[in-house]
This record gives C-alpha cells, sequence and structure tokens, in this order.
C-alpha cells in the first residue's frame, strides 16, 4: 500500500523538518502543519531559529504541547547546528542524537526521511500500537520497542516500517473501533468485512 511511505509533515528546508518533528512529540501532524503554515515564513533556516527571541518563539508555538521546553530545544538545536556543524544537520544518529531535544526516535526520523538513511526504526504512538496488536514486541517503552522491531524486521525494510504504520494506523486501521473496511485484502474481498476479529483499542 505504500511503497515509499513519506512523513507528512510539511517543511521546505531541512531545518524546518527538524523542527516540525520535534514539535510533533505528543502532537498531531495536522497541527504541527497548521502552526507551521505560518511559522515557517518567517523562520526557514537554522541561523533563523538560532536568532530567534525566545519569548517570541514560545508565543508562536503557544498552541503546541509542551511549547516552552520545544522552544528551548528548537533554539538550542539551531545554535548547535551553527556552531558545531557548520550550519547542516548532521547525517548520523550520534551526532544527531546530541541536539537538545532530540533523541532516538527523532534521530531516525530526520534521517530516514532527508537523506534516506535508515538506522533503526522509529517507534511512535501508531508503530507501538500495531507492534503490540500483532504481538511482535512486548516492551511499552518506545526505544526498546524499537529495538524488539529491529531484531525481527530485516534492515532493508526498517524504512517502511515508521511512515507505512504511520498512515496505516492513520487511514486504515485507527486506535478507535472500527469496521475494518479499509483494509487492504477488504477491498479485495469484501465480505472479509464480517470475518474480521472485531477490533478493540
Ligand atoms: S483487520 Fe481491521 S483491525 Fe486488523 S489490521 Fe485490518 S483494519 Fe486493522
Amino acid at each position: 500500500m505504500y511503497p515509499r511511505p513519506k512523513s507528512e509533515l510539511r517543511y521546505r528546508t531541512q531545518f524546518q523538518f527538524a523542527v516540525a518533528v520535534m514539535l510533533s512529540a505528543q502532537c498531531t501532524d495536522k497541527a504541527v502543519n497548521n502552526t507551521t503554515k505560518t511559522l515557517f515564513k518567517k523562520y526557514r533556516t537554522a541561523k533563523d531559529f538560532a536568532g530567534a527571541t525566545p519569548s517570541v518563539l514560545e508565543r508562536e508555538l503557544s498552541s503546541i504541547p509542551f511549547y516552552r521546553n520545544k522552544t528551548k530545544a528548537i533554539i538550542g538545536s539551531a545554535k548547535m547546528i551553527i556552531d558545531d556543524f557548520g550550519g547542516r544537520i548532521p547525517r548520523s544518529k550520534e551526532e544527531l542524537e546530541r541536539l537538545p531535544g532530540v533523541a532516538y526516535k527523532t534521530a531516525n526520523v530526520i534521517l530516514g526521511e532527508l537523506f534516506n538513511i535508515w538506522e533503526g526504526i522509529p517507534t511512535d504512538t501508531h508503530v507501538k500500537r500495531f507492534a503490540k496488536r500483532f504481538d511482535l514486541a512486548d516492551s511499552n517503552d518506545l526505544t526498546k520497542i524499537s529495538k524488539e522491531l529491529e531484531a525481527l524486521v530485516p534492515k532493508k525494510d526498517w524504512q517502511y516500517v515508521n511512515n507505512g504504520l504511520v498512515l496505516y494506523g492513520r487511514y486504515v486501521c485507527s486506535a478507535r473501533p472500527h469496521d475494518c473496511k479499509e483494509h487492504a485484502l477488504t477491498k479485495i474481498y469484501p465480505k472479509a468485512v464480517n470475518i474480521w476479529p472485531r477490533t478493540k483499542k
């Protein structure tokens, strides 16, 4: 269904994508895109964000959960990228994880989307739900679930897991109880809608 799954976060520059991913923690992509629509007209590069006045950026991000911490992380990351990485987003997980507010999941989302480098499987709420629903992971911790999935899925297929399951979870198999009509096999064999086990949270 998703031969080239991509993030639905909107951006024009690489640093804007990093900002959007940081903002998306505990927040929907839709809400992030609503905020960044205006924000990204004003701030385009790491230099723009590094020069932001914290109180102004806080106000501009105030509709996003944890906006105060996220403001600090964004400005701190922008400054580090200029001081330590020549103004460019680094291309390794270890370097990305040095940025404030960037941990395993965010680093791997950035590497995959911007550079098609898959050094790990990022786990978010959709990936976690599927990992648990299909009994692919025992842990409840997101990074530990990533490790369990990385042990199961061949490395060449890591690129499909996060974005593929996010799209599938968003548009086909949501967390809410649903009738499975959008499931790919239901489309081929409609009667299957009466056969699938009833979904539950
Ligand atoms: S059958 Fe229903 S619950 Fe199972 S994966 Fe498909 S859409 Fe989700």
